[in-house]
């Protein structure tokens, strides 16, 4: 992908976490500018709020439409702010355009429709805002993936992305499944795209907004995007997961930021031993699986002269009931030890039948 730095975005100054905050719907041109006020007091300097707001069930507020764009637009001459808000279609995009808006974000359900994300796309063509593009409801990283591209390909160069959780059918505390490893295998494939969580709509609930902001900083996003209402008991959406802007501060400064990387030489050298140490380990643990399938090989011919047959099930059962006993002793999850030797057994089996 071609990608423009963050840092040449102008939106945001270091360090660590990126911050873009504000209510989840921009409701009057009060509730916008009080919320804007509080958050801009003590250092945001992007300001979030939804404008279109797609709603599960109708007659829920779906948003203040183009009037609240001006509102938006004296965030940006009173307090000097970047606005952003959320777009679902080319027409959003054209409205946005118009009204000075200087970022925009493909929402989670729009991004699992590749029709309006191609249409989004084509509307930014020769444009030059950045646009954060939310991870699909269902957990499916080539969708998101693929949204990232239908934008790149329309020359959008300023891309980032918000992981906000997934839609689960499972009970679970959180209102969305943060299922990490998706956000992990993104990253690791596209490690220059800025990374922001979305704890608000992945928690549901301000009492998980600290950890899950906590979670992503340990994973080394580089953002957050979190929900803020000068007063949250009387918002008009998402009111149960929103903070005051005091009450957003008070929490930000509560977060732990670890360093991605160091020159501190004290923790090279410790880092270095620890890593010397695994190195030794999975050398050791190659060198005793290669010896395994050894065995299995003279066990597959030695089965082949007997004319007996490969899997026998009952024998493999027995293997793993006691490898669970065994590794729970020595503190190993049973699911770990089901994972690692069902591979085993899996590779076991191919080469006896070679
Ligand atoms: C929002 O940011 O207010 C929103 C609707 O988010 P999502 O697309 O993650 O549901
Ligand atoms: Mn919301």
């Amino acid at each position: 992908m071609n990608l423009t730095s963050v840092h040449e975005w102008g939106f945001f100054t270091l360090p660590r976490p990126m911050v873009i905050a504000g209510p989840c719907s921009a409701e009057s041109e009060e509730q916008v500018l009080e919320t804007a006020r509080g958050l801009n007091a003590f250092g945001i300097h992007v300001f979030r709020a939804g404008v279109w707001k797609p709603r599960t069930h109708p007659g829920s507020f779906e948003g203040a439409g183009t009037p609240a764009l001006k509102w938006l637009q004296k965030v940006k001459s009173e307090f000097g702010m970047k606005v952003a808000t959320e777009v679902a279609g080319a027409r959003h995009v054209y409205e946005c355009l118009k009204y000075g808006v200087d970022m925009v974000w493909v929402g989670a359900r729009t991004t699992a429709n590749p029709f309006l994300v191609q249409e989004i796309a084509d509307a930014l063509e020769d444009t030059d805002i950045p646009v954060l593009v939310k991870n699909p409801v269902n957990p499916d990283l080539d969708l998101w993936i693929g949204a990232l591209e239908r934008l790149n390909r329309a020359g959008v160069t300023k891309l980032g992305v918000i992981h906000r959780g997934f839609s689960t059918s499972q009970k679970i505390a959180y209102r969305n499944d943060p299922i990490w490893k998706i956000a992990i295998e993104l990253r690791t494939r596209f490690p220059e795209l800025p990374f922001f969580a979305d704890p608000s709509h992945m928690g549901g609930s301000r009492a998980y907004l600290q950890e899950i902001s906590q979670r992503a900083l340990d994973l080394g996003l580089e953002g957050l995007m979190i929900e803020s209402h000068c007063d949250p008991s009387c918002a008009l959406s998402d009111a149960k997961q929103q903070l005051t802007p005091p009450e957003l501060k008070t929490m930000l400064e509560s977060l732990i930021v670890r360093d991605n990387d160091t020159d501190d030489d004290a923790y090279r050298s410790g880092i270095d031993a620890l890593r010397s140490r695994i190195d030794v380990i999975d050398e050791g643990l190659l060198a005793a699986l290669a010896s395994r399938l050894e065995v299995s090989k003279k066990i597959g011919a030695y089965k082949k002269e007997h004319n007996i047959a490969i899997i026998q099930a009952s024998r493999w059962d027995s293997i793993l009931e006691k490898m669970i006993a065994e590794g729970e002793k020595l503190g190993l999850s049973r699911d770990f030890i089901i994972t690692v030797f069902n591979a085993i057994h899996d590779e076991s089996v191919r080469v006896q039948k070679l």
